[in-house]
């Protein structure tokens, strides 16, 4: 898939490519094609949105809260 059209249908405002950031490693994430985790309790707060191997990597517990992250 070619990034200089995902960026154009964000310009454009189509609501089916927005993107998230990993709040790890600040990969950028489209919440419609990929899997993401995110923190029940951060979410709200600041965005905790982890992608699938950070949300791994932290055994899939947020690192501010501990809580456990939620597949989304
Ligand atoms: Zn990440
Ligand atoms: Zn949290």
């Amino acid at each position: 898939m070619s990034v200089g059209r995902i960026a154009g249908a964000a310009a454009m405002g189509n609501l089916g490519w927005v993107r998230v950031r990993c709040k790890l490693c600040g990969t950028w994430i489209l919440i419609t094609k990929e899997e993401y985790y995110v923190c029940p309790n951060c979410e709200k707060r600041f965005n905790a949105t982890f992608c699938a191997p950070c949300a791994k990597k932290i055994h899939y517990r947020c690192p501010y809260c501990r809580s456990e992250l939620k597949f989304a």
